[in-house]
């Protein structure tokens, strides 16, 4: 089955043609498409950020689902115990760090506000998640969007097409 195949260890894998929901434009890996996504969240006028976007599918949170398990020191996305109409295999580890080849940091984190079980929220997402449901309280600074990844996801945006 699909969540079998995705099941394993921590890595990217080359998937084949993920479509981004929005605009239908092509990838070939797990983190272009994250970083495409991502570009939508932030500089996509269409996109209703108090929605709290999937960083995969852009479907409202309550309507998508993914799971977080603990892995090494981290965290691996637990496919079985997710729900996304795009959900592609992709390294938690990697797609975490903002790096000179991959601009975006955007990946589902677990709310150190909501009860334990909650679903993940992207990190993206997390200040509007938190003025939303935790007010007046503010999210942790390492939860920050850094202006690396603001500025390279413009750039990904300008040249979307
Ligand atoms: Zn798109
Ligand atoms: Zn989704
Ligand atoms: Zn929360």
């Amino acid at each position: 089955c699909f969540a079998c195949e995705l099941e394993g260890d921590d890595r990217d894998v080359v998937t084949t043609n993920i479509s981004c929901e929005r605009c239908h434009a092509i990838f070939e890996t797990a983190p272009k498409l994250l970083a495409h996504i991502a570009a939508h969240i932030l500089h996509d006028p269409t996109i209703s950020r108090e929605d709290e976007p999937c960083g995969l599918c852009l479907s409202p949170a309550p309507s998508c689902r993914i799971g977080l398990k603990k892995y090494k020191a981290s965290f691996t996305l637990d496919y079985t115990n997710s729900m996304c109409q795009r959900l592609v295999k992709f390294s938690y580890a990697t797609a975490s760090q903002p790096s000179p080849t991959n601009l975006c940091a955007n990946v589902p984190i677990k709310c150190p506000q909501c009860p334990k079980g909650s679903n993940t929220v992207w990190k993206y997402n997390i200040a509007f998640h938190y003025a939303k449901n935790h007010s007046p309280s503010v999210p942790p600074s390492e939860f920050d969007i850094s202006d690396f990844e603001l500025e390279g996801l413009k750039m990904v945006w300008n040249n979307r097409h």
